[in-house]
């Protein structure tokens, strides 16, 4: 990947947690970089160095660091926003775009910035891979996070995809505020997908002490999730084979 000496922000994915996980063009744009903007865990990945300013923010401010992101770029310096896992996956790249948008009337020149999205290996992908191949079919990605959107239309969608019998990854399922909710969820799913469908609750994925669970649907509880966890669910052909789980690439008439 070319980047010029030039302002421009680059919006990189680090991954699940293993640094052997990083792409190389993401640790390139790293080397290159006068400034890191991001969530504090994830900034804290980042060696510091002579020369690298380390802006590491708090939760929910993600428009805020973006716009701040694009401020720096403007000014000339070469700024990398960190995501876990893929950028563009429930993080940070909609947040700059939002950003660009939000300001495009009172600093167009913000629209000639070099921007670059640097994709990562997203939790889910990681997890499917520690269990076997449970996505190997249709899929469909949800964040189970309220923040952003009605729990309702959230609800919605649960029964829709399990009744359209595709498998799920769920990321942010449950958090202190939120207790309910993932219960919540696990009724709807039992109901659209059936009992038997396996879930897995795959928590820590490719960091030291990553645990994978996996049970039929009637036995998972919302203990069993916790917001460094990512939930795997099933299509009705899910199946384990000796240690694995997986899902057949063919599916019958629907
Ligand atoms: N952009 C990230 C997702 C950010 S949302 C990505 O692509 O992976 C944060 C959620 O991601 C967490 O609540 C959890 O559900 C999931 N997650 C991120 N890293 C994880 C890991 N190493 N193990 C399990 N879940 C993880």
């Amino acid at each position: 990947m070319k980047l010029s000496q030039n302002g421009w922000v680059v919006i990189a994915g680090l991954g699940p947690g293993n640094e052997a996980l990083v792409t190389q063009e993401v640790r390139d744009a790293i080397d290159e970089a006068t400034d890191i903007v991001g969530y504090i865990p994830y900034v804290k990945r980042i060696v510091p160095r002579e020369g690298l300013t380390l802006h590491a923010t708090d939760n929910r401010v993600e428009v805020d660091r973006a716009t701040h992101a694009l401020e720096m770029a403007a000014e000339g310096k070469r700024v990398v926003v960190v995501s876990s896992g893929d950028p563009g996956v429930f993080a940070m790249a909609s947040a700059v775009f939002e950003a660009l948008e939000n300001n495009a009337e009172s600093r167009p020149e913000w629209l000639d910035l070099e921007i670059k999205v640097l994709p990562g290996i997203t939790a889910m992908l990681a997890a499917a891979a520690a269990i076997g191949a449970p996505l190997g079919h249709d899929f469909a990605a949800i964040n189970l996070s309220d923040n952003l959107k009605p729990w309702s239309l959230i609800e919605k969608r649960l029964q829709l995809v399990g009744e359209a019998g595709l498998a799920m990854a769920f990321y942010n399922p449950r958090s202190k505020s939120r207790p309910h909710q993932f219960a919540r969820a696990l009724e709807i799913l039992r109901e659209a997908c059936g009992a038997e469908t396996l879930i897995t609750f795959a928590r820590d994925v490719t960091k030291p002490g990553q645990e994978l669970l996996t049970v039929p649907l009637k036995d998972a509880t919302p203990e069993m999730a916790d917001m460094r966890t990512v939930v795997i669910v099933g299509n009705r052909d899910t199946r384990r084979v000796g240690n694995y789980v997986y899902t057949p690439r063919y599916a019958a008439e629907a």
